[in-house]
C-alpha cells in the first residue's frame, strides 16, 4: 500500500463503463475531413484494436490531397466512407457537434468524444460516455498521450499518422494553439516514423494541399468549410 504510480493505472479502466457490444465501433471525424480527422481515427482504430476492442477508422468523405500524401507516404490505406451513422456504435475524433458529423449522427449509438476544440456542441448521450478535450493542438496529441497510458508500442505507420496530423493542425509547431504537449509528442513522433527532415517532410505536405489539383473553384472554396449552428442560426 501507498502512493499509486503511473504504470499502475489501468488504461482500459478509462472505458470500462461502456458497452461497445459485439459488433464494430466506427471511429469518425468531421465533414470535410483534414488530416486531424482521418490520420486521428486510424490510429485511435489501431489503439482500440490492440487492446481487443473491434473498431474500424472510417471518415466522413474522401480526404484531401494533403492527407492522401501521408498516408501514401506511411503506406495506410484509405478508410471506407461511413454514409450513415445512424444506429452505429460511434467514437467522433476531431469534433463535438452534430452540424459538423457524419448524416444521422443525432440517432447514432455515440460511446466516446476524442477533441481539441471549443464545445459548441449538441451531442446528447442517453449513458456516461468517455469524453475527452483537452485545450492542446490537435486530437492526434490525446491519441499519442493514450499509446502511452495504455503502454502499448507505436508502430511506424502509426507514429506517422500522428505526426502528419499534429503537424497539419499547429502548421508544423507554429500555430498558436501549439503546447509543449504537442511538441513533445512530434519530437517522439518523428522519430518513431523515421522521418528525419520534419520540415521538409511538412513542405511536402503543404505543397500537396496547395497544388488544389483536379478540384473546382467550388471544392476548394468547401476544402476547410465548417458549418455551426449557434442558438438556431446556421453559420459556415
Ligand atoms: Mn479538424
Ligand atoms: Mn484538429
Amino acid at each position: 500500500e501507498g502512493a499509486v504510480r503511473q504504470r499502475d493505472i489501468n488504461y482500459p479502466a478509462y472505458m470500462q463503463g461502456i458497452d461497445y457490444g459485439t459488433g464494430v465501433t466506427y471511429i469518425v471525424g468531421h465533414n470535410p475531413p483534414d488530416s486531424d480527422t482521418v490520420c486521428t481515427a486510424i490510429a485511435y482504430a489501431n489503439l482500440k484494436r490492440e487492446l481487443g476492442i473491434n473498431a474500424e477508422a472510417r471518415i466522413a468523405a474522401h480526404p484531401n490531397a494533403e492527407t492522401a500524401y501521408a498516408l501514401r507516404y506511411f503506406g495506410v490505406r484509405e478508410p471506407l466512407v461511413l454514409e450513415n451513422a445512424s444506429g452505429q456504435n460511434i467514437i467522433l475524433v476531431d469534433h463535438n457537434s452534430f452540424a459538423q458529423a457524419v448524416k444521422g449522427m443525432e440517432s447514432a449509438n455515440i460511446l466516446e468524444v476524442l477533441d481539441h476544440h471549443n464545445m459548441i456542441g449538441d451531442i446528447k448521450t442517453a449513458t456516461p460516455i468517455y469524453y475527452r478535450n483537452m485545450p492542446i493542438g490537435c486530437t492526434a496529441t490525446i491519441v499519442w498521450l493514450e499509446y502511452i497510458e495504455a503502454n502499448v508500442p507505436i508502430k511506424r505507420d502509426m507514429a506517422g499518422m500522428m505526426l502528419s496530423a499534429i503537424l497539419s493542425d499547429t502548421d508544423n509547431l507554429q500555430s498558436s494553439t501549439t503546447t509543449d504537449l504537442d511538441r513533445q509528442a512530434v519530437y517522439n513522433l518523428e522519430e518513431k516514423a523515421g522521418i528525419k527532415d520534419r520540415n521538409s517532410y511538412f513542405l511536402a505536405m503543404e505543397e500537396e494541399f496547395a497544388a488544389y489539383k483536379d478540384m473546382s473553384d467550388k471544392d476548394i472554396f468547401y476544402s476547410d468549410y465548417k458549418e455551426f449552428m449557434i442558438n438556431g442560426i446556421s453559420y459556415g
